[in-house]
C-alpha cells in the first residue's frame, strides 16, 4: 500500500503535534500524516510523574489536541504505527506494517526511549521503565495502599516518580548508585537537602547502591544490591536515563552522533528532512556548542519551527527552551545548560528552598535554576545571552 503526501511526520510525541501547527501556519492545503508508534493521540508526558497522581489533571486533559483539531487541519493520524525504515533517496518512509508514506518533506520527531539496564533480569516483563501514558496505565493497576515501590535511579523520573507515589500510600525505597538525589544538576547542598525532605516524608533513599540482578518470583521482586543485598519489593520501576531514537536516521545514514544531527532551521544532512525534540542534536547558539535537550519547551518550539520550516518559512532556532520540575514543595523552572560540573553560585533567600542557582564556566552564566522563584526566566535569559564577567557577589540580589 502506498500514499503519498506533502508532509510526513514520524513520531506522535510533542513535537510532531507541534510540527502540524507551524506547517497549519504556512500552508492551509498541503497533505498531513502523522505516524505514532503508540496507540495514543500526541499526549504530554510532565503530568504522567506528577499532576495525574495528585488528582491536579485527569488522563483526558493531557491530550494535545482534540480530535477535531486534527479533523480541522486535515491530518491522517496513523496511531499504533510504528515507521520502520527510512528511504531518503526515493523521500519514502515504511512502516512494520509494509505500508509506504511518500513525501515532499518528512520530519522525525521519534523522541527517546528508556535505557534498559545491563544485569540479569532486567527484561523481566513486569519491570516498569517508566515512559509513556501505558507505563502510566499499568502502575496505576499495580498500586495499592501500603503496597512497597523500588526505584533504581536518583534522576528526575525515579524521584518524581517516588514523590507522587509516596503520596499514594506506596512505601516507596529508591536505590541509586550516586551520592545524592538528581546529583547531575542539582549542588550537592541542595541535592542532600532535597533528600533529606524525601527521607522525611518517609521515603527509604538508598544512595551509593548498586542494583546487580532482579528476580520475580510470583508478584513478589527482589532486587540484588552489591552494597545491600537484597531488597523486596511488589513493584519495581527503573529510571535510569533516556537514549535517542535515531533508528530511522541511522538506517538512512543521516548524520547521527547523540541523536540525529541538525542544523540551525533543523534540517538534516538531508535537506528535505528535518528532526526536532527530544532525539534532535542542534547547534544551541547561545552555548556555542551542540546539544540534544530532553525537555518540553524543546519540543514544542522545534515542532513549531521545523514545522514552519518544512511548509517554506527560513527560520533559525535561537529559542533558549526552559524546563521545570516539581518534588513535593521544591519546584524550579531552568534555562541554559544547567550541569553540577560547573561552578555553581547560589543566591538564597531561603536557604536550599527558595532562590537562584547561577552556572558559570570561566566567570560567565551558562545556567540559571529559579527554585520556587516563579516568573523570572526572561531575566535569566537575558543573563546567559550577556556573555559577561560575574562575579559570586555581583550576582546576589541579581534576579529576585
Ligand atoms: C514521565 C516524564 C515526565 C517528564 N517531565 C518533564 C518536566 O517536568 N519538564 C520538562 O521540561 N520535561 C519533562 N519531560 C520530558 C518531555 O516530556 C520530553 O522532552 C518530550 O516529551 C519530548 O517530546 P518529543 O516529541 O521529542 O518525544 P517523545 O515525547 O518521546 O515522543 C516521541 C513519540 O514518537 C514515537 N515513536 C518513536 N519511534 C517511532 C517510530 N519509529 N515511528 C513512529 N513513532 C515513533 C514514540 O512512541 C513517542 O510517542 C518528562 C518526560 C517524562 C517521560
Amino acid at each position: 500500500m502506498k500514499g503519498r503526501y506533502r508532509y510526513v511526520i514520524a513520531g506522535g510525541g510533542l513535537a510532531g503535534a507541534s510540527a502540524i501547527k507551524g506547517i497549519r501556519e504556512h500552508d492551509s492545503e498541503g497533505s498531513i500524516v502523522l505516524l505514532g508508534a503508540e496507540a495514543h493521540r500526541p499526549y504530554d508526558r510532565p503530568p504522567l510523574s506528577k499532576k495525574l497522581w495528585l488528582g491536579k489533571k485527569k488522563v483526558e486533559d493531557i491530550f494535545i489536541g482534540s480530535p477535531e483539531f486534527y479533523e480541522k487541519n486535515r491530518v491522517e493520524l496513523m496511531l499504533g504505527k510504528k515507521a520502520v525504515s527510512l528511504d531518503a533517496r526515493a523521500r519514502e518512509l515504511r512502516d512494520e506494517e509494509g505500508r509506504v508514506y511518500g513525501y515532499e518533506k518528512l520530519l522525525i520527531a521519534t523522541g527517546c526511549q528508556p535505557r534498559k539496564l545491563d544485569i540479569p533480569g532486567a527484561d523481566l516483563r513486569d519491570v516498569c521503565y517508566f515512559r509513556t501514558l501505558d507505563d502510566y496505565f499499568f502502575l496505576r493497576e499495580k498500586v495499592f495502599d501500603g503496597a512497597s515501590a523500588i526505584i533504581i535511579g536518583g534522576g528526575f523520573i525515579g524521584s518524581e516518580l517516588a514523590a507522587v507515589l509516596s503520596v499514594n500510600k506506596v512505601s516507596v525505597t529508591m536505590v541509586f548508585p550516586s551520592a545524592y538525589l538528581c546529583n547531575r544538576v542539582l549542588p550537592e547542598a541542595l541535592g542532600q537537602s532535597v533528600q533529606r525532605g524525601f527521607i522525611d516524608r518517609g521515603i527509604r533513599v538508598l544512595a551509593n547502591t548498586t542494583p546487580m540482578a532482579f528476580e520475580q518470583k510470583e508478584k513478589k521482586f527482589s532486587v540484588l544490591t552489591k552494597e545491600r543485598g537484597a531488597l523486596e519489593c511488589d513493584i519495581l520501576i527503573v529510571g535510569a536515563g533516556v537514549s535517542p531514537s535515531a533508528g530511522l536516521a541511522e538506517g538512512a545514514l543521516l548524520k547521527t552522533g547523540d541523536g540525529i544531527e541538525v542544523n540551525s532551521r533543523l534540517q538534516t544532512s538531508d535537506a528535505d528532512v528535518y528532526s526536532a525534540g527530544d532525539v534532535a542534536s542542534f547547534p544551541y547558539r547561545e552555548l556555542g556548542e551542540r546539544k540534544r535537550v530532553e525537555h518540553w519547551d524543546n519540543a514544542m518550539s522545534q515542532g513549531k519551527l521545523a514545522g514552519e520550516n518544512m511548509a517554506g518559512a527560513d527560520k533559525e532556532y535561537d529559542y533558549m527552551p526552559y524546563f521545570f520540575s516539581d518534588l513535593f514543595d521544591f519546584g524550579y523552572e531552568a534555562v541554559g545548560e544547567v550541569s553540577s560540573r560547573l561552578d555553581v553560585v547560589s543566591d538564597w533567600q531561603v536557604e536550599n528552598k527558595k532562590g537562584v542557582l547561577y552556572y558559570l564556566k570561566e566567570n560567565r552564566v551558562r545556567g540559571v535554576m529559579l527554585c520556587n522563584v516563579w516568573d523570572r526566566v526572561e531575566d535569566a535569559r537575558a543573563l546567559i545571552r550577556k556573555k559577561e564577567i560575574v562575579t559570586a557577589d555581583g550576582l546576589k540580589g541579581r534576579i529576585r
